[in-house]
């Protein structure tokens, strides 16, 4: 993790007593149920489920192939969601769907990947704040808004022993 280690010789200094070294489980099950009942009760426009990705993924798909004329069928509605998506969405060389904001690409996540990044992040640096959490994962990714990485974090349970959480 830090250059100091690269030192050959000395031996990592050991507590004498450690009391746990099982790495603390931030969040139960229970919370990732509880979060996910959240986003069903809290429906968000910037929200991505399956359908809507897939959704996307395929309009875009479909402009790349421009040698046929393939343009989907589309009420009048849809065509402005269309030209929209086609404007401000692409995708990347996984064929992973990305938004583009100014001038740097965000990966979109679908609702059930929401869990899995906030925790992670929020784990990784490690178990900073809601502000410097959000911030991180706004750098990378699409589809996500603040009151979720708020939500989750008041649940974790290392922020309620160290008090840092929020
Ligand atoms: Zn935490």
């Amino acid at each position: 993790m830090s250059a100091s280690q690269s030192s050959g010789s000395r031996v990592p200094a050991v507590p004498a007593r450690v009391p746990d070294l099982q790495p603390v489980e931030p969040f139960t099950d229970g919370t990732q149920e509880a979060f996910h009942q959240y986003l069903r009760d809290t429906p968000h426009r910037l929200r991505f489920d399956d359908i809507r990705y897939d959704q996307y993924k395929q309009w875009l798909l479909q402009a790349q192939d421009s040698d046929c004329d393939n343009s989907p069928k589309l009420s009048r509605n849809e065509q402005k969601a269309h030209s929209r998506v086609l404007q401000k969405f692409y995708l990347d060389a996984d064929e992973k769907l990305c938004y583009r904001s100014d001038g740097r690409g965000l990966r979109v996540l679908r609702d059930w990947q929401l869990f899995g990044v906030i925790s992670n992040t929020h784990s990784a640096i490690p178990h900073g704040g809601q502000e410097k959490t959000f911030n991180i994962i706004m750098e990378q990714y699409y589809g996500i808004i603040r009151p979720e990485v708020h939500w989750l974090l008041k649940h974790c349970k290392m922020g309620n022993i160290n008090g840092s959480a929020i």
